[in-house]
Protein backbone atom coordinates (compact mmCIF):
# COMPACT_ATOMS: atom_id res chain seq x y z
CA UNK A 1 0.00 0.00 0.00
CA UNK A 2 1.18 3.35 -1.05
CA UNK A 3 0.82 5.87 2.52
CA UNK A 4 4.20 7.50 3.19
CA UNK A 5 2.90 10.83 3.23
CA UNK A 6 -0.20 10.97 3.25
CA UNK A 7 -3.00 12.05 5.36
CA UNK A 8 -3.05 10.95 8.84
CA UNK A 9 -6.24 11.08 10.69
CA UNK A 10 -6.09 13.79 13.80
CA UNK A 11 -8.20 11.27 15.93
CA UNK A 12 -5.82 9.44 17.29
CA UNK A 13 -4.88 9.00 21.05
CA UNK A 14 -1.30 7.80 21.48
CA UNK A 15 -1.11 6.93 24.72
CA UNK A 16 1.40 4.37 25.32
CA UNK A 17 3.52 4.91 27.74
CA UNK A 18 1.28 6.62 29.82
CA UNK A 19 -0.61 5.55 32.98
CA UNK A 20 -3.64 4.16 31.54
CA UNK A 21 -1.76 1.99 29.51
CA UNK A 22 0.88 -0.42 30.72
CA UNK A 23 1.29 -4.18 31.51
CA UNK A 24 -1.86 -5.25 33.80
CA UNK A 25 -4.84 -7.05 34.46
CA UNK A 26 -6.60 -8.00 31.45
CA UNK A 27 -10.15 -8.48 30.67
CA UNK A 28 -11.88 -7.93 27.28
CA UNK A 29 -14.57 -5.86 25.59
CA UNK A 30 -16.72 -5.92 22.67
CA UNK A 31 -16.05 -6.93 18.84
CA UNK A 32 -12.56 -8.09 18.85
CA UNK A 33 -10.59 -9.50 16.08
CA UNK A 34 -11.51 -13.65 17.22
CA UNK A 35 -8.90 -14.24 20.06
CA UNK A 36 -8.99 -16.18 22.69
CA UNK A 37 -11.02 -13.82 25.12
CA UNK A 38 -12.17 -10.97 22.50
CA UNK A 39 -15.69 -11.34 24.25
CA UNK A 40 -18.64 -9.99 22.93
CA UNK A 41 -22.14 -9.80 24.06
CA UNK A 42 -25.10 -11.09 22.35
CA UNK A 43 -29.00 -12.90 22.30
CA UNK A 44 -30.94 -13.33 19.24
CA UNK A 45 -31.67 -10.82 16.41
CA UNK A 46 -32.17 -11.88 13.27
CA UNK A 47 -34.88 -10.27 12.73
CA UNK A 48 -34.41 -6.81 14.56
CA UNK A 49 -31.28 -6.54 12.63
CA UNK A 50 -32.61 -7.14 9.43
CA UNK A 51 -35.13 -4.10 9.91
CA UNK A 52 -32.49 -2.13 10.69
CA UNK A 53 -30.62 -2.77 7.43
CA UNK A 54 -34.20 -2.31 6.01
CA UNK A 55 -34.26 0.80 7.03
CA UNK A 56 -31.18 2.18 6.90
CA UNK A 57 -30.98 0.41 3.03
CA UNK A 58 -33.61 1.98 2.03
CA UNK A 59 -34.43 0.29 -0.87
CA UNK A 60 -31.90 -1.97 -0.50
CA UNK A 61 -32.53 -4.98 -2.40
CA UNK A 62 -32.28 -7.43 0.64
CA UNK A 63 -34.36 -10.18 -0.52
CA UNK A 64 -31.39 -11.06 -3.01
CA UNK A 65 -28.69 -10.93 -0.91
CA UNK A 66 -27.61 -14.02 -0.70
CA UNK A 67 -27.95 -14.87 -4.76
CA UNK A 68 -25.15 -15.15 -6.07
CA UNK A 69 -21.88 -14.06 -5.09
CA UNK A 70 -19.67 -17.02 -4.42
CA UNK A 71 -16.67 -14.27 -3.14
CA UNK A 72 -14.24 -16.09 -5.89
CA UNK A 73 -13.02 -12.15 -6.33
CA UNK A 74 -9.36 -12.73 -6.45
CA UNK A 75 -8.40 -15.45 -9.72
CA UNK A 76 -6.04 -13.17 -10.57
CA UNK A 77 -3.32 -14.52 -8.57
CA UNK A 78 -0.74 -11.36 -7.56
CA UNK A 79 2.33 -12.20 -6.48
CA UNK A 80 2.00 -11.43 -2.64
CA UNK A 81 6.13 -11.58 -2.69
CA UNK A 82 7.26 -8.53 -2.68
CA UNK A 83 5.85 -5.66 -0.28
CA UNK A 84 9.82 -4.35 0.54
CA UNK A 85 8.67 -0.49 -0.43
CA UNK A 86 5.98 -0.31 1.79
CA UNK A 87 7.43 -2.37 4.44
CA UNK A 88 6.30 -0.42 8.07
CA UNK A 89 9.23 -1.77 10.21
CA UNK A 90 9.71 1.39 12.65
CA UNK A 91 7.56 2.09 15.26
CA UNK A 92 6.62 5.54 14.18
CA UNK A 93 6.14 4.11 10.59
CA UNK A 94 3.59 2.07 11.86
CA UNK A 95 1.80 4.71 13.90
CA UNK A 96 1.96 6.72 10.62
CA UNK A 97 0.77 3.84 8.46
CA UNK A 98 -2.03 3.17 11.59
CA UNK A 99 -3.35 6.77 11.21
CA UNK A 100 -3.02 6.86 7.17
CA UNK A 101 -5.39 4.38 7.15
CA UNK A 102 -7.54 5.61 9.88
CA UNK A 103 -7.56 8.92 7.41
CA UNK A 104 -8.84 6.31 4.95
CA UNK A 105 -11.65 5.01 6.93
CA UNK A 106 -13.25 8.00 7.89
CA UNK A 107 -13.23 9.11 4.31
CA UNK A 108 -15.03 6.10 3.07
CA UNK A 109 -17.50 6.20 6.18
CA UNK A 110 -18.36 9.92 5.96
CA UNK A 111 -19.27 9.26 2.07
CA UNK A 112 -20.59 6.03 2.42
CA UNK A 113 -23.13 7.28 5.25
CA UNK A 114 -23.47 10.29 2.74
CA UNK A 115 -24.37 8.75 -0.14
CA UNK A 116 -27.19 6.55 2.18
CA UNK A 117 -28.17 9.74 3.52
CA UNK A 118 -26.95 9.39 7.26
CA UNK A 119 -24.39 11.01 8.91
CA UNK A 120 -21.52 9.33 10.51
CA UNK A 121 -19.28 10.26 13.54
CA UNK A 122 -15.57 9.16 13.13
CA UNK A 123 -14.43 6.67 15.67
CA UNK A 124 -11.26 7.42 17.71
CA UNK A 125 -8.24 4.83 17.73
CA UNK A 126 -5.92 4.75 20.67
CA UNK A 127 -2.47 2.98 20.61
CA UNK A 128 -1.65 1.49 23.64
CA UNK A 129 0.96 -1.01 24.38
CA UNK A 130 0.91 -3.56 27.14
CA UNK A 131 -2.97 -3.28 28.33
CA UNK A 132 -5.01 -0.55 28.70
CA UNK A 133 -8.06 0.84 30.16
CA UNK A 134 -11.17 1.29 27.73
CA UNK A 135 -15.11 1.58 28.78
CA UNK A 136 -15.38 -1.82 28.34
CA UNK A 137 -12.60 -2.97 30.63
CA UNK A 138 -9.46 -3.27 30.91
CA UNK A 139 -7.70 -5.13 28.19
CA UNK A 140 -4.12 -6.89 27.53
CA UNK A 141 -2.31 -6.91 24.30
CA UNK A 142 -3.22 -10.55 24.11
CA UNK A 143 -6.72 -9.99 23.46
CA UNK A 144 -5.55 -8.51 20.20
CA UNK A 145 -7.37 -4.83 18.50
CA UNK A 146 -10.77 -4.18 19.69
CA UNK A 147 -13.19 -1.92 19.57
CA UNK A 148 -15.36 -0.78 22.36
CA UNK A 149 -19.09 0.69 21.95
CA UNK A 150 -18.86 2.34 24.82
CA UNK A 151 -16.11 4.76 24.04
CA UNK A 152 -16.59 4.35 20.09
CA UNK A 153 -12.39 3.69 20.14
CA UNK A 154 -10.56 1.00 17.92
CA UNK A 155 -7.52 0.02 20.47
CA UNK A 156 -4.46 -1.34 18.64
CA UNK A 157 -1.33 -2.14 20.08
CA UNK A 158 0.94 -1.60 17.29
CA UNK A 159 3.11 -4.56 18.14
CA UNK A 160 0.02 -6.87 17.00
CA UNK A 161 1.31 -6.41 13.60
CA UNK A 162 4.82 -8.80 14.85
CA UNK A 163 2.11 -11.31 16.02
CA UNK A 164 0.48 -11.23 12.98
CA UNK A 165 3.36 -11.71 11.24
CA UNK A 166 5.28 -14.14 13.61
CA UNK A 167 2.14 -16.64 15.24
CA UNK A 168 -0.09 -16.00 11.91
CA UNK A 169 2.55 -15.59 9.04
CA UNK A 170 1.14 -13.03 7.52
CA UNK A 171 3.03 -10.28 7.51
CA UNK A 172 2.73 -7.37 5.00
CA UNK A 173 1.46 -3.99 5.58
CA UNK A 174 -2.48 -4.51 4.14
CA UNK A 175 -2.70 -7.35 6.31
CA UNK A 176 -2.54 -4.91 9.10
CA UNK A 177 -4.70 -2.38 7.12
CA UNK A 178 -7.58 -5.06 6.81
CA UNK A 179 -7.16 -5.27 10.50
CA UNK A 180 -7.84 -1.75 11.46
CA UNK A 181 -10.73 -1.57 8.95
CA UNK A 182 -12.39 -4.47 10.46
CA UNK A 183 -12.30 -2.69 14.19
CA UNK A 184 -13.35 0.40 12.43
CA UNK A 185 -16.45 -2.19 10.70
CA UNK A 186 -17.40 -2.72 14.39
CA UNK A 187 -18.01 1.20 14.77
CA UNK A 188 -20.11 1.14 11.57
CA UNK A 189 -21.99 -1.42 13.12
CA UNK A 190 -22.59 0.83 16.12
CA UNK A 191 -23.40 3.74 14.29
CA UNK A 192 -26.24 1.58 12.36
CA UNK A 193 -27.66 0.88 16.11
CA UNK A 194 -26.61 -2.44 15.58
CA UNK A 195 -24.35 -3.56 18.26
CA UNK A 196 -27.37 -2.03 20.49
CA UNK A 197 -29.08 -4.55 19.52
CA UNK A 198 -26.60 -7.25 20.06
CA UNK A 199 -25.79 -6.14 24.00
CA UNK A 200 -29.92 -6.54 24.51
CA UNK A 201 -29.67 -10.24 22.57
CA UNK A 202 -26.42 -10.92 24.80
CA UNK A 203 -29.33 -10.31 28.16
CA UNK A 204 -31.69 -12.42 27.11
CA UNK A 205 -29.87 -15.85 25.38
CA UNK A 206 -27.31 -18.54 26.54
CA UNK A 207 -23.59 -18.23 25.46
CA UNK A 208 -23.63 -21.09 22.70
CA UNK A 209 -26.82 -19.12 21.13
CA UNK A 210 -25.58 -16.04 21.03
CA UNK A 211 -22.31 -17.38 19.81
CA UNK A 212 -24.24 -17.78 16.16
CA UNK A 213 -25.02 -14.04 16.60
CA UNK A 214 -21.74 -13.30 17.34
CA UNK A 215 -20.40 -15.12 14.34
CA UNK A 216 -22.56 -12.64 12.14
CA UNK A 217 -21.80 -9.84 13.96
CA UNK A 218 -17.88 -10.34 13.16
CA UNK A 219 -18.20 -11.79 9.31
CA UNK A 220 -20.09 -7.96 8.64
CA UNK A 221 -17.38 -6.74 10.08
CA UNK A 222 -14.91 -8.33 7.60
CA UNK A 223 -17.30 -7.76 4.68
CA UNK A 224 -17.29 -4.08 5.82
CA UNK A 225 -13.27 -4.44 5.93
CA UNK A 226 -13.97 -5.70 2.01
CA UNK A 227 -15.85 -2.58 1.12
CA UNK A 228 -12.97 -0.66 2.13
CA UNK A 229 -10.47 -2.23 0.40
CA UNK A 230 -12.63 -1.99 -2.99
CA UNK A 231 -12.72 2.04 -2.34
CA UNK A 232 -9.17 2.08 -1.75
CA UNK A 233 -8.33 -0.02 -4.74
CA UNK A 234 -10.13 2.54 -6.83
CA UNK A 235 -8.46 5.66 -5.04
CA UNK A 236 -4.70 7.14 -5.80
CA UNK A 237 -2.06 8.80 -4.18
CA UNK A 238 0.51 10.97 -5.55
CA UNK A 239 -1.19 9.79 -9.15
CA UNK A 240 -0.26 6.36 -8.45
CA UNK A 241 -3.10 3.78 -7.22
CA UNK A 242 -2.71 3.61 -3.17
CA UNK A 243 -3.20 -0.90 -3.37
CA UNK A 244 -0.21 -1.99 -4.62
CA UNK A 245 0.17 -5.62 -5.85
CA UNK A 246 -0.48 -8.46 -3.56
CA UNK A 247 -2.21 -6.25 -0.70
CA UNK A 248 -5.48 -7.54 -1.02
CA UNK A 249 -4.35 -11.28 -1.16
CA UNK A 250 -2.59 -10.08 2.13
CA UNK A 251 -5.66 -9.25 3.59
CA UNK A 252 -7.55 -12.67 2.32
CA UNK A 253 -4.35 -14.42 3.54
CA UNK A 254 -4.55 -12.50 7.55
CA UNK A 255 -8.51 -13.42 7.34
CA UNK A 256 -8.24 -16.70 6.41
CA UNK A 257 -5.21 -17.29 9.57
CA UNK A 258 -7.49 -16.03 12.18
CA UNK A 259 -10.52 -17.81 11.66
CA UNK A 260 -11.59 -19.80 14.84
CA UNK A 261 -11.65 -23.23 13.55
CA UNK A 262 -7.72 -22.46 12.19
CA UNK A 263 -7.02 -20.86 15.81
CA UNK A 264 -8.30 -23.83 17.57
CA UNK A 265 -6.63 -26.13 15.59
CA UNK A 266 -3.24 -24.17 16.36
CA UNK A 267 -4.16 -23.84 20.18
CA UNK A 268 -5.60 -27.37 20.67
CA UNK A 269 -5.70 -29.50 17.67
CA UNK A 270 -8.76 -29.83 17.08
CA UNK A 271 -12.63 -27.08 16.73
CA UNK A 272 -15.72 -26.45 18.89
CA UNK A 273 -17.94 -25.35 16.52
CA UNK A 274 -20.55 -24.07 19.06
CA UNK A 275 -17.59 -22.08 20.89
CA UNK A 276 -17.06 -20.53 17.28
CA UNK A 277 -17.66 -16.30 17.52
CA UNK A 278 -15.72 -15.12 14.60
CA UNK A 279 -16.48 -17.60 11.86
CA UNK A 280 -14.09 -20.08 9.88
CA UNK A 281 -11.41 -18.94 7.88
CA UNK A 282 -13.23 -19.89 4.75
CA UNK A 283 -16.76 -17.83 5.94
CA UNK A 284 -13.98 -14.94 7.62
CA UNK A 285 -12.23 -15.07 3.17
CA UNK A 286 -15.69 -15.35 1.56
CA UNK A 287 -17.10 -12.56 3.17
CA UNK A 288 -14.20 -9.97 3.56
CA UNK A 289 -14.05 -11.17 -0.77
CA UNK A 290 -18.01 -10.41 -0.84
CA UNK A 291 -17.40 -6.89 0.30
CA UNK A 292 -14.28 -6.16 -2.07
CA UNK A 293 -16.66 -7.08 -4.60
CA UNK A 294 -19.89 -5.31 -3.56
CA UNK A 295 -18.57 -2.76 -1.99
CA UNK A 296 -21.87 -1.79 -0.68
CA UNK A 297 -23.56 -2.33 2.17
CA UNK A 298 -26.87 -3.93 0.71
CA UNK A 299 -25.49 -7.18 0.04
CA UNK A 300 -23.29 -7.27 3.76
CA UNK A 301 -26.56 -8.63 5.29
CA UNK A 302 -24.81 -11.44 8.08
CA UNK A 303 -27.75 -11.38 9.66
CA UNK A 304 -30.23 -12.36 7.50
CA UNK A 305 -28.15 -14.61 5.14
CA UNK A 306 -29.10 -18.04 5.32
CA UNK A 307 -25.81 -20.15 4.60
CA UNK A 308 -22.57 -18.40 5.85
CA UNK A 309 -20.26 -19.85 3.52
CA UNK A 310 -21.33 -18.42 0.59
ZN1 LIG B 1 -14.35 -8.21 15.30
Amino acid sequence: MRWKGDRKSSNVEDIRGSASSGFGGSSSSGGGLGFPGGAIGGGGIGVILMIVFSLFFSGGDLGSILSGGNGAVFTQQEQTANQSNTATTSTDDRKEFASVVFAHLEDYWNQTFTDYGKTYHDPTMVLFSGSVRSACGTASSAVGPFYCPGDQKVYLDLSFQDELANNFGASGDFAMAYVIAHEVGHHVQYELGISDQMEQIRRKVSEMEYNKYSVRLELQADYLAGCFAKYLAGETYNGKSILEAGDIDEAIYAANQIGDDTLQKQAQGYVVPDSFTHGTSAQRVAWFNRGYQYGDLEHGDTFSASNLDL
